[in-house]
Order: structure tokens, then sequence, then C-alpha cells
């Protein structure tokens, strides 16, 4: 089959990749003139299944609430004139129930654990390299209620047959030394050995390039305008490229994976999918001495940043804004991650000396990403993986690619048949 690709971050990447390898004719078409510029550039780094917990999760309205007047809050709301943005954030609150915060977890914990043996067969088949740790994660925890309720997460978590724990503070600082300063301000730590870091922008350079010598067809500067559709069924993809040319082709099929633009693609099809943009935000630093910096990866769950070491880089990433689809980088939101950064990890980097970044996580009300068919013959979505794309993508693009090719993929995710 010829199929097209839109979006090339490091979940479509990872689609053309899949759908390459299960014998298909792929092209893929990004707007930007190299992969993974967009949200998949400068992440978290964490490849992280064990933290399955979604955001809409019982109680998280209170700290909504708390966090509303504050500039530089975890996760901050900015009511806009949006109707995008209202059902999106009703639909949030719908989310937060205990039945279905459970039943979430279950299905992105079932996601992510695909996905990582997927990553795992990857690397081992390519060799490819991108900064990888695979040394697990440390979850730290300043407020005893939210140890407490981490606790029971690691139960659940360990039910569904992923190890997360947990652990002393003893052995919280023997994972990362460089926070024993931190101890009499801690409650608690979790551990996940099975988690891991790296670099999604290294990893989707080095995977196209694998692309490219299997055969896939790279459109770069490509801006997708639209899909045909002739009697219910996908016929072609139309596109403008750099020089201000329009242009289409047909295909067989077609998948959309361009994060938070996907649904403002689809809308005009009369498909109105629930991905909404949460602006995050990542700090990278050239380490001055790594051993005062993490020694993988942490989760400071006060904060919700994550910070990562990769290579002689530290990355400090988090926060969430739903502000619509702006990228200004907002300077408290900025220093928040650098103050942070020299709090745990003083001296690790010159703080004064970070490169920002901003990007749209594709957020989807239950974090759950839509994979599957539309109820277009032939158009496929592989979309809206919001906080968790990195982790999500070699397990969502294999089983995309294998609901195109007409199997179903042995894992307890849902997806979708007809929006
Ligand atoms: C601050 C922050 C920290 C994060 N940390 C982590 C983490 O630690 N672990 C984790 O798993 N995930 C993390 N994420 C989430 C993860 O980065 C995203 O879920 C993931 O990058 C989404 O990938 P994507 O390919 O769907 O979207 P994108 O990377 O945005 O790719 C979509 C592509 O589509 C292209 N595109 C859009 N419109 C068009 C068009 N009209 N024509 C052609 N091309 C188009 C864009 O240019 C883009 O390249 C984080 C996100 C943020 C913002």
């Amino acid at each position: 089959m010829r199929v097209a690709v839109l979006g090339a971050g490091v979940v479509g990447v990872t689609t053309a990749w899949y759908l390459r390898a299960a014998g298909h004719q792929v092209t893929l078409f990004e707007r930007q003139p190299g992969v993974a510029l967009e949200t998949s550039f400068a992440n978290g780094a964490q490849v992280s299944a064990g933290h399955a917990e979604p955001w809409a999760q019982p109680g998280l309205w209170r700290k909504l609430l708390r966090w509303l007047p504050r500039e530089d809050a975890p996760i901050l709301f900015r009511l806009r004139a949006d109707p995008a943005q209202w059902r999106w954030g009703l639909a949030f609150l719908r989310e937060c129930g205990r039945t279905r915060f459970l039943d979430n977890l279950r299905q992105i914990l079932a996601l992510g654990t695909y996905s990582r043996a997927r990553l795992r067969e990857l690397r081992a088949a390519t060799g490819i390299g991108y900064d990888e740790l695979d040394l697990g994660i440390v979850n730290l925890y300043e407020d005893p209620a939210d140890f407490q309720r981490a606790v029971e997460v690691c139960r659940l978590v360990r039910e569904l047959g992923y190890e997360r724990r947990p652990i002393s503070l003893d052995e919280a600082l023997e994972h990362e030394p460089a926070l024993a300063h931190r101890r009499a301000r801690l409650a608690g730590a979790t551990w996940t050995p099975p988690d891991e870091s790296g670099d999604a922008h290294r990893f989707c350079l080095a995977l196209a390039a694998q692309c490219t010598l299997a055969g896939v067809e790279f459109r770069l500067d490509a801006a997708v305008t639209g899909l045909n559709v002739a009697a219910g069924r996908l016929s072609g993809v139309a596109w403008r490229d750099a020089d201000g040319v329009s242009r289409q082709a047909s295909f067989d099929a077609c998948v959309v994976a361009m994060g938070s633009y996907s649904s403002r693609l689809l809308r005009p099809l009369g498909i109105s999918i629930p991905v909404y943009p949460a602006k995050g935000y990542s700090a990278t630093l050239e380490l001055r001495d790594a051993a005062r910096g993490p020694r993988a990866s942490v989760t400071d769950e006060s904060s919700k940043m994550v910070m990562t070491r990769l290579g002689q880089r530290l990355r400090i990433a988090g926060t969430a804004e739903f502000n619509g689809y702006e990228l200004t980088l907002n300077p408290a939101r900025c220093q928040a991650l650098v103050r942070r950064g020299a709090e745990l990890f003083p001296g690790a980097a010159d703080y004064t000396q970070a490169s920002f970044w901003t990007g749209l996580r594709p957020a989807t009300p239950s974090n759950r990403p839509l994979i599957g068919a539309t109820r277009i013959e032939g158009l496929w979505l592989n979309t809206g993986h919001g906080t968790l794309g990195w982790t999500e993508a070699c397990g969502s693009a294999h089983a995309l690619s294998e609901l195109l090719c007409g199997r179903h993929p042995d894992l307890a995710f849902r997806f979708l048949t007809a929006p």
C-alpha cells in the first residue's frame, strides 16, 4: 500500500519506520526542514511507562484552584474565549473520577509497557544511540499526602505487572546521590527500575536515517493543507512546498501524526478529536560538575518537573499551560525551571546559561492517545500522546502498523474504531 504519514515528530517517524518494515511504500510529510523540531525536540527525555497516572485524577481540581493565581504554577489554565478549550476542560474534569482514573491508568500502562518492549527491540535491531540511559527513574515527594497516593499507584502498577515501588530515602539517595542535601525535606520516594531516559530528538534523527536507508520517502518543508476524500474513502494528500507551490498526490492510506495540530486538519472533514495543546517548557544546560547532577532521571513531584541527564547535558522540563497554540517563552515559567534545578542539583550546571524551549503536548482529557481507524476508510490516527509521547511512540506506531495490516495488537488498550 502507498501510505502517507503526516508529521515527523517522534510518533510520525516511528510510524513510518514500522509501516515500512511491514512492507508498505511510505512517504513522510513534515512542514519543518527536519524531523522532531516541534514537541519532540527538547522534552523531559523520560521513557517512563511506570509513570502511568494521568493528570486527570481524583482531587486534582483542588490543586488547580490553589495554583490558579500563580504565574509559575505547574499546571495553569488560562481561560480563553475558545470553545475547544472549554470542551476539553469539561471532559478533563469528567476523567478525574476514580473509575475513569483507574481505567485510564491501566490502558496507559499497558501501552507504555508494550512500547518499552518495542523500543528495546528497535534499539537492538538498529544499534541507534541517543544519549540513552537504562538506569530506572526515581520519583521524589515532599508532600506526605502525595507520597501516600503514590504508594497506592505503585501497588496498582505492580499488580498490573510493571515494577514500581516505594523505597527508603537511603535507597533513593543510593540511586541519586547528588540529592543527599535534600534529605530532610523529602517525605518519600518511589523507584521504577524498568524506566529509561534518552534524547527524543537524537532518537528521531538516528531513526530517520535508518528510515531513509530502508526506503521511506521524506517530504520536508511540506505543509499539509488538506486531505482528499472521495465517496467516504481517503484518496490523497494536499500540501504546500517551501517554494509556496501547492501539490497533491494519491495515497491508499494516510496516518495523521501531527501532534497538537491533528485536530485542525481533521475538523473540515467533520472529525472532531479531543486533542488540545498543553504547553510545556524545558531548559537544557551543559553539566559543569556531573557528580552534582542526576545520575539518570528524577521526577520532582512537588514541582511536576523532571530532571534528566543526557550525556554531558542536564535537561529540566515540566509545567503545563492551557492557552491555545501560542509559543512565546514566558520568563516566569523559564525561571521556575532553573530555580528548581539549582535547588535540587546546586553546582551541577551554570544555571544562568540555559537554553530554553517550549512545546505543545498534544493532550487528551484522559491522557490516552488516539490510535486507530477513523470512519473515513484509509484515514488513520496516531496522535494525542500528551505527556507520554516519547514513552509511547514505538508501541503506538507498532500497534498502528499492525491495525493497518488488519491484525489486532496484543495489548489491553482501546484502539479507535471510527470517531
Ligand atoms: C515540556 C515537555 C516535557 C515532556 N516530557 C516528556 C517525557 O519526559 N517523556 C515523554 O514520554 N513525553 C514527554 N513529553 C511529551 C512528548 O514530547 C510528546 O507527547 C511528543 O513529542 C508528541 O510527539 P508527536 O510526534 O505526536 O508530536 P510532534 O513532535 O509535535 O510532531 C508533530 C509534527 O507534525 C508536524 N506538523 C504539524 N502540522 C503540520 C502540517 N500541517 N504539515 C506538515 N507537518 C505538520 C510538526 O511540525 C511536528 O513535527 C513532554 C512534552 C513537553 C512539552
